[in-house]
């Protein structure tokens, strides 16, 4: 297949790798020059251009720009496509993107491929980073089903675990697992940094072992990505952060009230409840 990608970062790069490792042949368009010759040189892709009409004959294009450029990227695009090309993303949330971009173009599916790293940009892009990993295609009713079909072969192809829901359900589910953890350990570090005493806190810091590393990580993070996060999933985070809000509660209650046998029987059905998410 002709396969476009534009935004030769971190997803995109890596995307181009591995498609192209697959046989097919990868037109790459991102903003800069100097990262379109730095992805040629790398291997991404076997063009590369800043203008979307090096994209006119293509089959499947990924939008892997950043988040809040995904519909204005597609919209800027479209003089450009020729009629029957399946328009894709990989934006971290659904929703609001799956909703932009199918009024704008018939033949779109919504996807995430739930993998990365820290790092961002070209020299960031790596070979086999969606192994394993899952990759979320979020069609709707108007969705047409040989362009999710086509998808998912190319998501299977790259070795990732292919799910299909509603964008919707999608939003909620990272809600619960990626942005509100984001937002938990976050809050962890904010309280403990309000500390008042000293003493305390430098002891604490210096104490903080594995614990606190796990529960912390993600709120050290890039800060840009949680902010996109809050305002692009707002309605499902903030469902979680209330459901969360109330489980702390009760948990202050037992500890206030002494109900040491509720608060016993709380760690112990966490404790058997937590596997599900990480097996
Ligand atoms: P990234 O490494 O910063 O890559 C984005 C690339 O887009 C940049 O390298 C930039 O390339 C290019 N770009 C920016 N504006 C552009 C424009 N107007 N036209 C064309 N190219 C443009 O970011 P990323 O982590 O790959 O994220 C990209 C998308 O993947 C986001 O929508 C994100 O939600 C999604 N995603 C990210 C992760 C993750 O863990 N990072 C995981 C899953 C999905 P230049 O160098 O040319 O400026």
């Amino acid at each position: 297949m002709k396969i476009g990608i534009i935004g030769l970062g971190l997803i995109g790069g890596s995307l181009g790798f591995d498609l192209r490792h697959c046989g097919h042949l990868i037109y790459g368009v991102s903003r800069k020059e100097s990262t379109c010759k730095r992805a040629i040189e790398r291997g991404v892709v076997d063009n590369a251009s800043i203008h979307f009409n090096s994209l006119s004959s293509v089959d499947i294009i990924f939008i892997c720009t950043p988040i809040g450029l995904i519909s204005e990227t597609l919209q800027q695009l479209i003089p450009f496509l020729k009629s029957e090309v399946i328009i894709t993303d990989v934006g971290s949330v659904k929703s609001p993107i799956v909703n932009q971009c199918e009024l704008l173009w018939d033949n779109f599916v919504g996807g995430h491929p739930m993998a990365g790293t820290a790092e961002q940009g070209i020299e960031a892009a790596q070979k086999n980073l969606f192994r394993n990993a899952p990759y979320v295609i979020t069609p709707t009713k108007k969705t047409q089903k040989n362009s999710i079909k086509i998808l998912e072969e190319l998501a299977q192809s790259l070795g990732s675990n292919v799910y299909t829901c509603s964008p919707e359900i999608h939003d909620q589910a990272v809600a619960w697992i990626s942005h509100l953890p984001v937002m938990i350990s976050a809050s962890l570090i904010a309280a403990c940094v309000e500390e008042k005493d000293k003493t305390v806190l430098n002891l604490a810091q210096q104490l903080a072992s594995s614990g606190f590393k796990d529960t912390s990580r993600v709120g050290g993070g890039n800060p840009e990505l949680g902010v996109m996060m809050a305002q692009y999933n707002k309605t499902a985070l903030l469902h979680t952060l209330e459901g969360y809000r109330q489980q702390l509660d009760r948990i202050s209650e037992y500890v206030n009230t002494e109900q040491w046998d509720s608060l016993e029987r709380l760690l112990m059905m966490t404790q058997e409840k937590r596997s599900p998410f990480i097996n």
